[in-house]
């Protein structure tokens, strides 16, 4: 059994799920569904939300008033961060990876706007020590009184995890709802911490659909690695032992492109394919290259022995207008 810990209320749930009925007719393959998870907020859309309602109130029930996380200059998570830290009159400080001057634009901009902290730290120092970067943060906001809380990236740790099991609950109350079952969700992975929680209540649940991880940054074997240990990490709320093998963590690899956050003309071509196609907006870095990689993966029958497929959209367009002029050049 499974201990939720107590959490926030802060995202609208639930999200719609909608049918994306062209590209499914299109494709002639599985019916393709989406899960509006980038509708659960504006200042707080996409899934770090579901994540920070667990973390947050852990930190409130610690009797912090200061939130600290790291990211990429666009971070969605930090933004997301800034946003509820400024929503419960708590401070927020981001420790964002930046080689120099960055164009005030996109999630960067909002952070400036929630009023958070900011402290930009070198790629090389956000690989190797960006923990101990956000304790020395901590040092420093002790001496001037606060007791601040350490939200690893993308808030994906044991706590964060139970956003995207408490997700998945909500995805099989919807299914009843709908009267269909998704065999297979398909999503996003840039930390793990999503595709952990997802993971976790399939198992838990005992439901027998496949999660799959599109990563859009380092491969299959580090993902497989990192969920894992997030895994690992919820152990501790459970009172049984999780039993599974890494090869049924399923990231299908090969949608990075040109790296993290780098965007190649086929993936702009593709964005702008499915807005006209569907009305839908998908983000230059993590959902424009999941969803790209989704049926790219139909086309190659990866997914011929699926029936309905649920596509999860967590989120990011705050990341899609630093990215506007490469569109139409
Ligand atoms: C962070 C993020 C992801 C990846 O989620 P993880 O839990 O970090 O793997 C996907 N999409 C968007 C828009 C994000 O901001």
């Amino acid at each position: 059994m499974i201990k939720l810990p107590p959490k926030l209320n802060l995202a609208n749930l639930p999200t719609k799920i909608e049918k994306l009925t062209r590209i499914s007719h299109e494709l002639g393959g599985p019916q393709i569904y989406i899960k509006r998870d980038d509708q659960t907020g504006s200042e707080f859309s996409g899934n770090k939300v579901r994540k920070l309602e667990y973390l947050v109130k852990d930190a409130l029930d610690k009797n912090c008033d200061y939130l600290i996380t790291c990211g990429g200059i666009q971070s969605n998570h930090g933004r997301a961060t800034a946003a509820i830290a400024a929503k419960l009159g708590m401070g927020a400080y981001l420790v964002l990876r930046s080689s120099g001057e960055e164009p005030l634009e996109g999630n960067y901009f909002l952070d400036k706007l929630l009023g958070a902290d900011i402290r930009f730290i070198t790629p090389e120092d956000y690989k190797e020590r960006r923990m101990e970067i956000m304790k020395e943060i901590k040092e420093e906001l002790k001496g001037k009184g606060h007791k601040a809380y350490i939200i690893p990236e993308g808030g994906s740790c044991g706590i964060g995890t139970f956003g995207y099991y408490s997700a998945m609950e909500e995805i099989l109350r919807q299914e009843d709802e709908m009267g269909i079952i998704f065999d297979a969700i398909v999503l996003a992975v840039g930390s793990g911490g999503t595709y952990s929680g997802m993971f976790l209540a399939n198992i838990l649940k005992n439901n027998k659909k496949k999660i799959y991880g599109i990563n859009v940054c380092d491969d299959a074997e580090y993902f497989k690695n990192q969920i894992s240990k997030i895994l690992k990490d919820s152990c501790y709320y459970m009172d049984e032992e999780l039993n599974y093998t890494e090869d049924e963590i399923n990231i299908i690899d090969g949608y990075v492109g040109n790296g993290y956050a780098q965007t190649s003309p086929e993936e702009l071509e593709f964005i702008y394919w499915l807005a006209r196609k569907e009305g839908l907006i998908l983000d230059p870095v993590y959902t424009g290259k999941a969803m790209k990689g989704l049926l790219s993966e139909i086309k190659k029958g990866t997914f011929n022995n699926h029936k309905n497929i649920l596509f999860i959209h967590t989120g990011g367009l705050f990341g899609l207008f630093p990215k506007k002029e490469l569109f139409f050049k």
